[in-house]
């Protein structure tokens, strides 16, 4: 029966629900000749042989003639019937005959048959297939590291056990997909994970341990694995995972720093050789209201500001920016540098009160976070956490305003909105701004595409779930130190192309054409040089370290191409 339902679901999906379509219009083209026929024979037969026949009967003959039946039952006798029920015959030989059982066979046979042969048991990755990434499971994060994937040119293949997924990831997306039982030993050999590069694993936390004991009993193939649950980190370390990550812990601790300005931390974002680039929330900082020139992070840090991220948007400061405490400044130097700023910060510690909607797995993650700096936090959900003793929530609707009134929203410094439902969190931002416009508000959002509403809606800082275990993953794949990127900014590096060699950077206009910066530049056999000026000439041979939103990154692409430096 599954069988049956997964087959007739393949008719209702992708281009097969297209020619479907095509189907549907072909037969309405068909009855309708048939009607125009079936009256034409009545309008004949009437005025040239005198005889009158029902409409059944005409529907009869056109049936019959164009199938070439021809019973021979219903006739006509003069030459102008002969002419035309030939012209019938002929028509429907075309159209019934030929062009139906053709449309048939190529739109729909075809691709089913093509479609099931893909699906063999035996499927299998060529035997010299190498260095291609395997991802276990279909989620949302998994689809955020595809993007990655694709953008980096890295081959990769999806292993899901969800046949329906499969079809619709090939069908629709163009994934290349293997699907079968994870369990499966002889699947592990047919897409080669003994040569692959890595291997991610994001299932259930007894499936993923499973699994790295089975490649394990094959290979040592790097695997990086999502822990659902924190407590499991270990069994998977055991089970031979080289790399864990718990998502949960990382976003709880992300909403956390980002939502207290006490023992703020510059996170790394991004590094290239020693060179690392960083972001703060100003507010965790001495320059808060000064500007970028009073400020002298330069003279006091050594670091180079490459821009300001203010609720999603990145610009790149002059001397005269103010640096607003809700803003985050994005910086270039060297670990030591970046110390030497967070001790800075340290000066900086205010009275702090935190409200966190929503005590599912990260409110509890950024709760238990907030208990080490420590601050003050209040939790509401409207349900228990019953995987949790540790913290006592207000238990209620957040969306109540009255509620949140009546907790203190008002006078709160920060607010961590951490629902389950974007929907929700778009409103929790937007009725929590109103009634305290200074809060901090650090939102997740579960889904990519509601980042840029949860902005608008007032949030200083949004997470998106998805494309933060996305960039862990690809770092890990890249050896990077890199943590993960607040929402809207993206770095990238490419080889600097043919067009601009010879140049300076202010000639290059990088910046005017497509929106991104040049952070760094990096230059075979020395260190990079963070913030070049403008008068930088470029060489070949250089990499640009840029700085951009995924469209600035987009836009790049398409002016100067996609050739990519080797990796660091
Ligand atoms: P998790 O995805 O595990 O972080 O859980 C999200 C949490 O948000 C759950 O504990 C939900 O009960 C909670 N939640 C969802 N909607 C609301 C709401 N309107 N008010 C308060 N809590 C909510
Ligand atoms: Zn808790």
């Amino acid at each position: 029966m599954k069988t049956i339902s997964a087959e007739l679901a393949y008719f209702l999906r992708g281009r097969a629900k297209q020619n479907l379509k095509i189907l549907w219009y072909y037969s309405f083209f068909l009855l309708l000749l048939v009607l125009v026929y079936a009256s034409l024979f009545r309008y004949l037969m009437l005025h040239l042989e005198g005889r009158e026949y029902s409409f059944i009967a005409g529907v009869y003959w056109a049936i019959t003639v164009m199938t070439t039946l021809g019973f021979g039952d219903i006739t006509f006798h003069t030459d102008l019937g002969y002419i035309f029920a030939a012209l019938v015959t002929i028509s429907g030989v075309v159209f019934l005959l030929i062009i139906l059982p053709f449309g048939l066979i190529s739109l729909f046979l075809a691709p089913w048959i093509e479609q099931r042969l893909r699906y063999r048991p035996g499927f299998a990755l060529p035997a010299d297939t190498s260095d291609h990434v395997l991802i276990f499971g279909i989620n949302p994060t998994a689809r955020a590291l595809i993007h990655n994937l694709e953008s980096l040119a890295i081959p990769f293949v999806v292993i899901t056990e969800d046949y329906q997924e499969s079809l619709r990831l090939e069908e629709e997306e163009g994934i290349r997909v293997a699907c079968g039982p994870v369990s499966d030993k002889k699947l592990l050999y047919r897409i080669r994970v003994a040569s692959a590069r890595y291997i991610f694993v994001n299932l259930s936390d007894p499936k993923n341990v499973n699994l790295c004991l089975m490649i394990r009993a094959i290979c040592k193939t790097p695997i990086a694995v999502i822990a659902n649950d924190p407590e499991h980190l270990d069994l998977m370390h055991l089970a031979g995972a080289n790399k864990v990550v718990s998502l949960t812990r990382i976003l709880g601790r992300y909403l956390g720093i980002r939502a207290t300005t006490q023992g703020a931390l510059a996170h790394i974002i991004d590094s290239f050789g020693r060179l690392r680039i960083a972001e703060i929330p100003v507010n965790c900082t001495p320059f808060a209201g000064q500007t970028l020139e009073q400020a002298e992070i330069r003279q006091r840090t050594g670091l180079a500001v490459i821009g300001v991220l203010e609720r999603g948007v990145f610009t790149v400061p002059s001397k005269d920016t103010v640096l607003a405490p809700s803003s985050m400044v994005v910086l270039a130097g060297t670990r030591e540098q970046l110390t030497q700023l967070e001790q800075l910060t340290g000066e900086q510690a205010e009275d702090d009160m935190i409200f966190i909607l929503g005590h599912g797995k990260i409110g509890c993650a950024a709760a238990k976070f907030l208990d080490h700096i420590p601050v003050p936090y209040l939790l509401i959900d409207q349900t228990e956490n019953q995987n949790c003793d540790k913290h006592i929530s207000v238990i209620g609707d957040a969306t109540n305003c009255q509620l949140l009134r009546k907790s203190g929203i008002e006078q709160a410094k920060g607010l961590i909105v951490t629902t389950n439902d974007d929907s929700t969190n778009v409103f929790l931002t937007l009725s929590s701004r109103h009634a305290n416009p200074q809060i901090r508000i650090v939102a997740r959002a579960n889904r990519e595409e509601n980042v840029e509403q949860l902005y608008a809606a007032g949030a200083d800082f949004v997470v998106s779930n998805a494309s933060v275990g996305a960039n862990i993953l690809t770092n890990i794949l890249e050896s990077k130190e890199s943590i993960f990127l607040t929402e809207g900014l993206t770095i990238f590096r490419r080889l600097l192309p043919d067009t601009l060699v010879g140049k300076n950077i202010e000639e290059s206009r990088i910046r005017q054409l497509t929106g991104c910066s040049v952070v760094a530049l990096e230059i075979k056999g020395s260190e990079p040089l963070p913030s070049p000026p403008p008068d930088t000439r470029l060489e070949s041979g250089m990499k640009l370290v840029l700085i951009g939103n995924p469209h600035q990154e987009e836009e790049f692409t398409l002016k100067f191409g996609n050739k990519r430096g080797a990796k660091s």
